[in-house]
């Protein structure tokens, strides 16, 4: 190695910078010798890419070997003090590009808020909270001079650039963003909005207890401002601590019990009180006086027991506790424990099981040391829980799938909550991870332990832990006085030959809504399919619409009165005629979410319905408020997609009703036992929680399919066998290992020879690999590009991953040189669920 001595004696550092672009490699910039010492691993660098681009990068190695073929650029700036990421993160980071098969900067992309990748785009608004009469003797000219013009709207870093007539910028914002200024954001549409509080706080001229006893006694005669002084000063105690005033409290605790608005006014006006406005923290919780007064049960104690016992000789311990049996008590109080001893805990949840109710729940407890990290967050919310946990604020987190990328550099204790859900693994784009499989690598980085937990844990899991990987703690029982629900079975394919059911629904079905509904009762319907219809059909010659950018038949929206393709996006009007026959007889087939709504509202036109489905909860509160409704009463059914199975807990719901269970456990794939299973298994677990006993009717043309059997006996552990002897036959997980590769193109000759190409070449080189395919898959072509697909299955122990990741690449790259293949796009997906 070549050693550098600088003019000055100091020694030249290189530094290999990841950069969010899709390029497999780090790249090489100098560090100039004033950030020598100021320069660590984890921390972000502005640098040059391109001619003209700036982005935002990471450095993750520091040497001082200069790159031999070209010049290295420098660093133009650092972002950072300290490490934004540390190198457990960094590690983890390598693995999951390994992994996963992807680039660093896919990964970075998705580990990093927005917010924390400052580039060229970005832009730069000045701080709601700041006002230019507080620039003092602390701001530059410059400084001022761009405060000044910001005063007047947002700008562009570039535009800036231009304003102060300076290349490079970021050391002015730097300062200014630290003196909390400005906000830098993306070009993302949103800005920063903080959210505000009015609070209320005595006038500096009686912030003392002269002048207060003075006050007093000219307020004697109205007793009822008396009062709401009295009770100020009970909850501030200006007296002992002049400072509390400072703070004031808010208006809204003020008010609390029977103190009059009126009379606060009143004294506002007279300049006795005053009232202000202050910036509070999104997830500053007030911190919870409650403590926590739920005492777990026997059962519960018992489970929480062996789960610690079972931390001293493993890393990871299975929950299999059945529904409502109090699961998330037990988190709580090993979360708590976890706390105790200073380390960080992580709760995951999937997307639409991190609800508002878990949240408050948790808060309650946990108050500000908690921070929640969620996808219908804004960037600036994920940004606040990123720094959160850099500055020790945030010392639990509970949140979905990317929250393993936040900057933990102490986790005692990872829980994954119903870790069977197939929502956390990520579809697209690249790192196609699964949180729940890179959380396991997380723990192993920190040394900590995990709590898998679920009432229908995946056959992967199960067979670990049957195999001794994991510890098996079981909880067979719910909480208190609940009984698991009562389950029957619908034959709808009986019913339908003796022409009992009306439309789709069985006698039983809605005789047991409307017993329900008489015992003033919820009921909840779960079909997955949202949309009116399914499909379109001509009754005459079959004919049906189709997207015309996938092979898909559209889906019948009657709200919007229109076809739309799911896949894409596609929309067209219903035809009033059959474009081949003419016919006009072009009918809607099957039951979406919108028909049952509307059916369920023919036949019990007094009941208060709710749909829950992607079309209804797009909105960024629309989810909340469904719930709510539901919650407090006002709704009586619910209808909804797999959104409504998910971790609701819900007092008066004694009815759930699977609306058809057959296309479910029909899907051609070999999860669709397993999914079936845990979907009516876990969407029954909404009926009858507390003190009544719940009833599920599942409506089936095949009464008698074994899967249904499993879940009306609650047999898990047959069901698992059945599954696991079905797995090792056809050499699926968890025997083997499955690598997807799917080939894209517009053109479907080349999409074939290109997949035909690759499938063979793989075939020569894995001699231990079973190849299967190419073939199309079932969907064969989405948003205009068509799809080839080839499978690999890897016995386990029998071939080294690393290698046959690296043939993989390899054969892959060799493809896309090739001149015609050049435009193909080829996505890897390793574990596919
Ligand atoms: P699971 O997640 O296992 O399905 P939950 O944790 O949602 O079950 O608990 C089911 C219900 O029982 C919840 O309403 C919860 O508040 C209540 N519950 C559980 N354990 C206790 C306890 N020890 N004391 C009081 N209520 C409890
Ligand atoms: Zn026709
Ligand atoms: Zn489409």
């Amino acid at each position: 190695m070549e050693m550098f001595e600088s003019d000055g004696g100091r020694k030249t550092f290189f530094a290999e910078v990841l950069l969010p672009v899709p390029v497999p490699r780090l790249f090489t910039y100098r560090i100039p010798l004033n950030l020598n010492d100021k320069t660590r691993i984890g921390q972000r660098a502005i640098v040059q890419f391109g001619d003209r681009k700036i982005v935002t990068g990471l450095i993750f190695n520091i040497h001082e070997q200069a790159p031999k073929d070209f010049e290295a650029k420098y660093i133009l700036e650092l972002l950072d003090d300290f490490p934004a990421v540390n190198e457990l993160q960094l590690k983890l980071f390598q693995w999951i590009a390994d992994y996963y098969m992807c680039t660093l900067g896919e990964v970075m992309n998705a580990a990093l808020p927005a917010g924390l990748k400052l580039s060229s785009e970005s832009m730069v608004q000045i701080h709601p909270a700041f006002s230019l009469e507080e620039t003092t003797h602390h701001f530059s000219e410059k400084e001022v001079m761009l405060l000044q013009r910001l005063a007047a709207g947002t700008m562009t870093y570039t535009e800036i650039s231009k304003f102060l007539g300076v290349k490079f910028i970021f050391s002015i914002l730097k300062s200014l963003s630290s003196k909390e200024a400005i906000i830098l954001f993306e070009e993302v549409k949103e800005k920063f909005k903080p959210k505000t509080e009015k609070r209320i706080r005595l006038s500096a001229a009686f912030n003392n207890s002269k002048s207060l006893e003075e006050m007093f006694q000219s307020l004697a005669s109205k007793p009822r401002q008396e009062a709401v002084l009295l009770r100020y000063l009970q909850d501030v105690p200006v007296l002992h601590d002049s400072h509390a005033n400072k703070n004031g409290i808010s208006r809204k605790s003020l008010l609390e019990g029977d103190i009059s608005e009126s009379s606060v006014n009143t004294l506002i006006r007279n300049g006795i009180l005053e009232e202000f406005e202050t910036v509070v923290p999104r997830f500053g919780f007030e911190n919870s006086r409650e403590a926590n007064n739920i005492k777990l049960s026997d059962e519960q104690q018992r489970a929480h027991q062996e789960i610690i016992k079972s931390f001293d000789s493993q890393t990871t311990t299975l929950l299999h506790g059945v529904t409502g049996s109090g699961k998330t008590e037990i988190y709580i109080s090993l979360i708590r424990k976890a706390l105790e001893s200073d380390t960080q805990v992580l709760y995951l949840l999937p997307e639409i099981a991190l609800t508002t109710q878990i949240v408050q729940r948790l808060k309650k407890i946990f108050g500000a040391s908690m921070g929640v990290y969620h996808s219908r967050f804004s960037d600036n919310e994920r940004v606040e829980v990123w720094n959160g946990i850099l500055s020790g604020k945030f010392k639990f987190v509970v949140g979905v799938r990317s929250s393993i990328f936040l900057p933990f550099d102490n986790l005692g204790l990872i829980i994954i909550d119903e870790e069977h859900d197939a929502s956390y693994k990520q579809q697209e784009p690249a790192p196609r991870y699964h949180a729940r499989d890179v959380a396991m690598i997380l723990a192993k980085l920190h040394h900590a332990k995990v709590l898998l937990g679920s009432a229908t844990p995946s056959v992967e899991t199960y067979f670990q832990a049957k195999q001794n990987k994991y510890a098996l703690v079981k909880i067979e029982k719910r909480f208190g006085e609940a009984n698991l629900p009562e389950i029957l079975l619908a034959d709808t394919a009986r019913k339908r030959k003796m022409k009992t059911l009306k439309g789709e629904f069985s006698r039983a079905l809605l005789l047991h809504i409307e017993g329900a509904l008489s015992r003033k009762e919820q009921v909840i319907i779960f079909q997955n399919r949202r949309g009116y219809s399914p499909m379109m059909s001509c009754e005459d010659c079959g004919w049906v619409p189709k997207c015309v950018n996938c092979a898909v038949s559209l889906t019948y929206h009657q709200y919007r009165h229109s076809l739309v393709c799911h896949y894409c996006g596609y929309r067209e009007a219903v035809p009033h005629q059959c474009p081949v026959c003419t016919s006009t007889r072009v009918k809607t087939v099957g039951y979406g979410t919108e028909k049952l709504e509307e059916e369920l509202n023919v036949f019990f036109p007094d009941a208060q319905i709710q749909r829950m489905d992607l079309d209804t909860t797009r909105s960024k509160n629309g989810y909340d408020s469904i719930l709510g409704k539901f919650e407090n009463g006002e709704t009586d059914i619910l209808v909804g997609t797999q959104m409504v199975t998910k971790g609701l807990d819900f007092d008066r719901v004694s009815l759930v009703g699977v609306f058809n269970a057959d296309r479910m456990m029909h899907f051609p794939d070999f999860r669709s036992h397993e999914r079936a299973y845990q979907l009516i298994t876990q969407v029954s677990g909404r009926a009858g929680r507390r003190d009544r006993k719940g009833q599920v009717v599942i409506q089936t043309s095949n009464p008698s399919h074994p899967v249904l059997n499993f879940i009306l006996q609650n047999d898990f552990e047959t069901f698992f066998e059945t599954e696991i002897a079905d797995r090792r036959k056809h050499d699926y997980p968890p025997f083997t290992r499955l690598i997807e590769i799917t080939v894209k193109h517009t053109d479907k000759k080349i999409c074939q020879e290109a997949s035909r190409h690759l499938g063979s070449s793989l075939r020569e080189q894995l001699s231990r690999v079973k190849v299967l395919g190419p073939g199309e898959p079932m969907i064969s072509k989405i948003r205009n590009l068509y799809l080839m697909s080839i499978l690999l299955k890897m016995v386990r122990g029998k071939s080294d991953l690393i290698q046959v990741k690296g043939n993989i690449q390899n054969n892959i790259d060799a493809l896309l040189k090739e001149q015609s293949f050049r435009n193909v796009r080829i996505i890897v997906d390793v574990d596919p669920v």
